[in-house]
């Protein structure tokens, strides 16, 4: 299974990848939002890497706590908020479990897909990132009764969330910000959606 070490790594590749990709995601915000994703997005990571240095965690849902936290207090909008819920909803289930093994990360999977619902009201469909995670979470538990390890089960996730972030590009926004431009959102891909991918992209990378 999977250890503290590769929480540390999902959240340092995380912060690499939210740094590289800021520009891109500012540019998907300009369209449909107010430019800030990019930044929130970065400003965020940045902040977690503070705590990781600060406070090493000693298991693999202490760390998702920590970053709960950061990304709660440091991300701010929309985005805040929802990852807040995600990484903090993540942590509980998988508790103070040293090893997680695939089922139990299918299940922390799960468990952050229902805490941006829970939070954000959002559906699939409705041109947010939860159009990342709902296909990723679905990916993740085929993955899982297939038979596949924990780093299975995350490649398949970051697979279906990148697959589900394109399929954003044609939908009209009902949620968030972007719902205020109505049919003049279609056209362009969610930032949210996009950043998720790059987030579950970081989670399958550091476990391989
Ligand atoms: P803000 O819109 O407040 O500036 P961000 O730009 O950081 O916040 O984040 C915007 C992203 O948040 C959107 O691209 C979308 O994916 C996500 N989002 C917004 N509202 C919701 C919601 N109700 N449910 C799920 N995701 C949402
Ligand atoms: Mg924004
Ligand atoms: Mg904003």
């Amino acid at each position: 299974g999977l250890g503290v070490e590769w929480a540390v790594q999902w959240l340092t590749l995380s912060a690499r990848l939210m740094s590289e990709h800021r520009e891109e995601l500012i540019a998907l915000d300009r369209a449909i939002g107010d430019s800030d994703h990019g930044e929130n997005m970065d400003r965020g990571f940045q902040a977690v890497m503070e705590k990781l240095a600060q406070t090493p965690p000693e298991t693999p849902g202490a760390a998702l706590k920590l970053a709960a936290m950061a990304l709660m207090s440091k991300v701010g909008g929309a985005a805040g908020p929802l990852y807040g819920t995600a990484y903090l909803r993540a942590a509980t289930a998988l508790g103070e479990d040293a090893d997680i093994d695939a089922a139990a990360l299918a299940g922390a999977l799960t468990a952050a897909r229902d805490g941006i619902v829970a939070r954000g009201k959002a559906e699939l469909g409705d041109k947010t990132m939860v159009d990342a995670w709902s296909p990723a979470v679905e990916a993740a538990d085929e993955a899982l009764v297939a038979g596949g390890d924990a780093v299975a089960v995350l490649a398949a996730a970051a697979e279906a969330a990148e697959v589900g972030a394109v399929t954003t590009d044609p939908l009209v926004a009902r949620k968030g910000r972007a719902s205020y431009l109505g049919e003049r959102s279609a056209g362009h891909r969610d930032p949210g959606a996009v950043s998720s991918a790059l987030l579950l992209r970081a989670a399958a990378t550091a476990a391989g």
